[in-house]
């Protein structure tokens, strides 16, 4: 099942890294953009998400996408700069320059500006704005979800570096529902099936959390990491790179608990489909942080859930008595 969807989306995600890569390496701060919820969005935003949405609607016209960013900004006059550097690092960049201009560019982007339906793609164009911004790890992010449920997870990691292999380009994680879950190396064109990590002594597990402070409670995931014995101190990463290294064995337990600041932040569907499926499928396990099931069925954020636990099977239910323990 979805073999179709995974090849056209893994080629579009891979497009997308490896000309967002390009300009990691030449973008600076200035040319960040703020959104009304002051989140940096960047010119690599905007291509990104043009890319992977021509692509998905060049190919599945019928499918929707509800992805994160849209034209708007781009269009005010106050952007014309950032417009005209979008323009150019097409022309730089990438493999569809000669089709691209400025009105292919807002159409393609709002490809992406459609409603959550029974069937539908979800793209984070970039993941960890923030870790982009400052040269660390970011991901791209694309899922299908039929009927409620994440069918289809592919996640672009252009700066993951992996214990056991090397990759100049980066990693590419995907899954499909009830096939497993796969690593593809960018640079090798190798693929291989991932499984999450048995070790079995909390001592030697690894806690991994978000980089950004504001986006999740880490003194109180601190006391939880020592309430379970682990000694080793957390790995903060920016994005779904994090379920990347759940699933490829490289972290066994993934925690977000809100922070106190934004107790009743709602997580949005984009920024936790990809990563949850590619998971589940290697194995691991995906909840909120008391236990329940991700509901992908309440539009564009997680309404019935709460935070996030990502973990091998061995520790889940214990990292959710354990967070009952301390917030109830
Ligand atoms: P991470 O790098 O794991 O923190 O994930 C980045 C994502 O955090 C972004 O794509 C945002 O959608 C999301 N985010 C922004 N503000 C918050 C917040 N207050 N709490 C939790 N997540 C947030
Ligand atoms: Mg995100």
């Amino acid at each position: 099942m979805y073999k179709k969807e995974l090849k056209i989306g893994k080629n579009a995600v891979i497009r997308a890294m490896r000309i967002v890569s390009n300009i990691q390496r030449e973008l600076y701060m200035r040319d960040t953009i703020t959104k009304s919820d002051k989140s940096p969005v960047t010119i690599a935003d905007f291509i990104s998400q043009a890319i992977v949405c021509k692509i998905l609607n060049d190919n599945f016209p019928d499918i929707p996408i509800v992805a994160e960013e849209n034209s708007n900004d781009l269009k005010n006059p106050e952007y014309k700069e950032i417009l005209k550097k979008i323009l150019y690092f097409f022309e730089k960049y990438s493999e569809i320059k000669k089709t691209m201009n400025k009105d292919i560019l807002f159409e393609s982007i709002d490809f992406g500006s459609k409603s959550t339906e029974k069937i539908f793609w979800t793209l984070d164009p970039i993941d960890g704005t923030k870790g982009f911004l400052r040269g660390e790890q970011f991901a791209i992010a694309l899922a299908l979800i039929v009927e409620e449920e994440v069918k289809l997870g592919i996640l672009g990691c252009p700066n993951l570096k992996t214990n056991n292999d090397t990759s100049s380009s980066g990693y590419l994680f995907s899954a499909i529902k009830n096939e497993g879950a796969k690593i593809f190396n960018i640079e090798k064109k190798t693929s291989k099936k991932i499984f999450v990590s048995n070790i079995s002594s909390t001592k030697e597990m690894r806690f991994i959390e978000s980089y950004e402070s504001s986006h999740s409670n880490l003194e109180l995931q601190n006391k939880i990491a020592k309430s379970l014995n682990i000694e080793k101190p957390p790995v903060q990463m920016d994005s779904q790179v994090k379920y990347g290294m759940i699933s490829n064995g490289d972290a066994e337990i993934y925690l977000r608990i809100p922070h106190p600041k934004t107790p009743n932040y709602k997580e949005k569907i984009w920024d936790h489909a990809a990563g949850s499926i590619i998971v589940e499928e290697s194995g691991g396990i995906v909840s909120d942080i008391f236990g329940k099931k991700l509901d992908f069925n309440t539009g564009k954020t997680l309404k019935n859930n709460t935070g996030i636990l990502a973990s091998i099977p061995l520790v889940h239910n214990n990292v959710i008595k354990i967070i009952k323990e301390n917030l109830t």
